[in-house]
């Protein structure tokens, strides 16, 4: 769950005020949020529409949920934030994360998109090693082919 290594510490959020807890988050808290699960829903996975943020009934529409309820004490701290469908927040209501996510047959939030990227790239990696490993019999251009085909299949593995 991680995102950060290399002893960076993120910015500190501001102290949640009253008002804010009406929901008040910035485009730069918004983007951050919205890529901790690469734009999709964390309880249902779905696309989400960035530029939809809060339009109720648009296509792609999201709101920043909490994931332990602010209700029972949950804090506007990054680690608590994710992006969800606004139907999703709606209905989940005080639940918790995992009774939510099981519903959609869910067990985690979708990947980041630094933590995607990292994947792809291995899957790419094993897929093109995987494709040389066939390609021999077929010689050095068999050998090539068969890394560059694995390559493109490892790097179209989704993810999640
Ligand atoms: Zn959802």
């Amino acid at each position: 769950m991680k995102e950060l290594r290399g002893g960076q510490v993120p910015p500190p959020l501001p102290i949640p005020t009253e008002s804010d807890l009406s929901m008040a988050f910035d485009n730069n808290q918004r983007t951050r949020i919205y890529n901790r699960t690469s734009g999709r829903c964390h309880l249902c996975h779905k696309k989400l529409a960035f530029k939809n943020y809060g339009i109720h009934g648009a296509r792609g529409a999201w709101e920043v949920e909490h994931s332990y309820p602010k209700a029972k004490g949950g804090t506007n701290h990054m680690n608590n934030l994710f992006a969800a469908c606004i139907s999703c927040n709606r209905a989940k209501g005080t639940s918790s994360t995992a009774s939510t996510r099981a519903i959609h047959g869910k067990k985690k939030a979708p990947l980041s998109t630094t933590r995607r990227k990292t994947v792809k790239t291995e899957n790419a990696i094993l897929g093109g090693s995987l494709g040389a490993l066939l390609g021999i019999p077929a010689g050095i251009v068999g050998i090539a082919l068969g890394a560059l085909t694995g390559a493109h299949i490892g790097h179209r593995i989704d993810p999640d």
